[in-house]
């Protein structure tokens, strides 16, 4: 194997700012790094106390010579680049020389190794950057880095972690990925000494997916291979329909790599824009192969992110491809499918619980104003407009839209966005008061997330129980909801939690600020859990209007669309040239 060289400073300068071992899982990340780039087929990884007492990998890979070991621990000591040109030639995870050393500064680190053709394996052990000792020891081929007490000289950082549920939880999650990644390594993991997953080698991607995301998640993709000159797409995909509300089950490897690419990521969710609804994220595990010179991954300095030389191309050809794929498996069923998953309206098929009705006859309305006279200053926008109810009833179209003759012309109401508004205003009310009617579930929900998703979901099972939703934790990232708000379908539970968990992993819900997460949480029931009437006779359109005109912002829904739009007569006589 190649030598171990120290970079001269012009190369190290060249390259981006170092990696910053910002958590427990950073260190996870760049030790399986190393064991991948030593071409190892096992990689074992043990951790204890969230990383912060133990992290160790060991692996079957070439090991290193005792020189090698110790040039190893240098700052810009690398065995992968020789030159910045290298980066165009790059087939392995690591290039910048950098992780070693910055782990051995933060930790108590420990080195064992040994190469092929070595009678003794070598041992270096450092404490936060001093060396404490080298000498020979005893191992087979490969190697093995234990990382004790990490973080503990720098107090400041281990300030920014996270509980130790959450930092187990992405020490899981990327282990998962690589193991995604190379499904031709095995992969053992170990937290506290209980095994937490084990995958052998050469099992098929749609395996390791299952294994690692669950058979549910397998079971509703689609498999996707396509190649164009230089370029190959491959992996599994969503099927048209199967949107998630966050990116986080949008995974994609360039080259192998577990990256972040807006170019991919992009492509991606564009080619989901007729099959599933807007706001949504497609589900998809793809890998993503070209030349190395067609990408420059040191973007980021955690090699997060690549970009594409030539991104146009790649678009074009991830758009195609998995455009390709989805029309050939949409039976026309695939796009009403959809529609009645996001939006159907009552009658559609689950069970009715006993003591939930939704909309009997219109919507509820606690304090609805006086039929005929909304607030005129809520009125619709704009100088000389009359008020709501001299709105005259003219129909439905599309299910979606209710006409209304007005005495400045027409308007066009969307039910949806009226809804929301509607509702978001008065779950808010709820959750202030605390008076959120509740359904208990005689068969309690399933739910099975990924590890950083239940960790998410653990810490904020109190919140949510406030607000209406019994979750009990079962077993190791399997969740069952007992009880649920009276005004959501047991049917619409699951997504709903998964939505749930969307916002708060994006930190839309803060635990610091109870205001603002419930305002999050009456938005989000309002826009998700709460269905649209399929009726839309008279009265429930006057109702509805009668409830909107009564809300604080009558034009627009909680996400700021539009409520209704108004043709005035200027408008239409201009549109028919009179
Ligand atoms: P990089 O991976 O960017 O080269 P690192 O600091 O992660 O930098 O590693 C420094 C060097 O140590 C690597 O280039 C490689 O030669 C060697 N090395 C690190 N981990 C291993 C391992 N598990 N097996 C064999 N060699 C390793
Ligand atoms: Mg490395």
């Amino acid at each position: 194997m190649a030598k171990v060289i120290i970079l001269p400073e012009r190369v190290a300068n060249q390259i981006a700012a170092g990696e910053v071992i910002e958590r427990p899982a950073a260190v996870v990340k760049e030790l399986v790094e190393n064991a991948l780039d030593a071409g190892a087929t096992r990689i074992v990884v043990e951790f204890a106390h969230a990383g912060q007492a133990l992290i160790r990998v060991e692996d079957n890979g070439h090991g290193m010579s005792p020189e090698d070991a110790r040039t190893a621990l240098e700052r810009h000591a690398t065995s992968k680049i020789a030159d910045a040109a290298d980066l165009d030639r790059l087939a392995t995870f690591g290039f910048r020389g950098e992780a070693l050393a910055s782990i051995a500064s933060v930790s108590r680190f420990t080195l064992q190794t040994r190469e092929a053709g070595q009678d003794s394996g070598t041992e270096i052990a450092v404490n936060a950057g001093r060396v404490l000792h080298a000498r020979a020891c005893g191992r087979p081929v490969g190697t093995r880095v234990d990382v004790e007490h990490l973080f503990e000289a720098v107090p400041a950082r281990r300030k920014f972690l996270k509980s130790d549920r959450t930092e187990s939880a992405h020490i899981v999650n990327c282990v998962r990925l690589y193991a995604l990644a190379c499904p031709a390594a095995s992969f053992a993991l170990y937290e506290d000494g209980r095994e937490l997953f084990r995958s052998p080698e050469c099992s098929s991607l749609a395996d390791r997916v299952a294994e690692i995301y669950g058979r549910h998640e397998a079971e509703g993709l689609l498999t996707i291979d396509s190649a164009e000159p230089g370029m190959r797409l491959f992996g599994l995909i969503g099927r048209p329909g199967v949107g998630r509300a966050t990116r986080h089950d949008l995974v994609a490897f360039v080259n192998s790599r577990p990256v972040d690419s807006r170019t991919l990521n992009g492509a991606l969710i564009e080619s989901y824009r007729d099959s599933i609804p807007p706001g949504r994220y497609p589900v998809a595990f793809v890998f993503f192969e070209c030349g190395p010179a067609e990408i420059d991954v040191n973007v980021h300095p955690a090699k997060r992110e690549v970009r594409f030389r030539r991104e146009a191309l790649v678009r074009g050809f991830v758009l195609r491809s998995v455009l390709g794929r989805l029309r050939e498996s949409a039976a026309p069923a695939g796009a009403v499918g959809m529609a009645a998953a996001e939006l159907a309206p009552l009658g559609s098929p689950g069970p009715l619980p006993g003591p939930f009705q939704a909309w009997p006859g219109g919507p509820p309305r606690p304090e609805a104003p006086a039929a005929e006279e909304p607030p005129g200053g809520q009125a619709p926008a704009g100088p000389g407009r009359g008020p709501a109810p001299q709105w005259r009833f003219l129909g439905t179209a599309h299910g979606d839209y209710t006409l209304f003759e007005t005495p400045q012309g027409l308007v066009l109401l969307d039910r949806r966005a009226a809804h929301e508004r509607v509702w978001y205003e008065r779950l808010k009310d709820q959750f202030r008061s605390g008076g959120v009617p509740v359904q208990p579930l005689l068969i309690p929900v399933p739910i099975e997330l990924n590890p950083v998703s239940s960790a998410i979901l653990t810490d904020n099972l109190g919140f949510l129980l406030a607000h209406g939703l019994e979750i009990t934790g079962f077993g190791r990232d399997f969740f069952r909801v007992g009880a649920l708000p009276a005004w959501m379908e047991p049917g619409d539970a699951e997504a709903f939690v998964r939505d749930l968990v969307g916002a708060l992993r994006e930190g839309r819900m803060p635990g610091s600020d109870a205001e603002l997460a419930r305002d999050e949480l009456a938005r989000l029931a309002a826009a998700k859990a709460v269905r649209l009437p399929a009726q839309t006779g008279e009265a429930e359109a006057m109702a509805l209007l009668r409830e909107l005109f009564a809300t604080s912002s009558p034009v627009s829904s909680p996400a700021g669309r539009p409520t209704y739009v108004e043709l005035n007569h200027g408008e239409l006589a201009r549109r028919f040239q009179k």
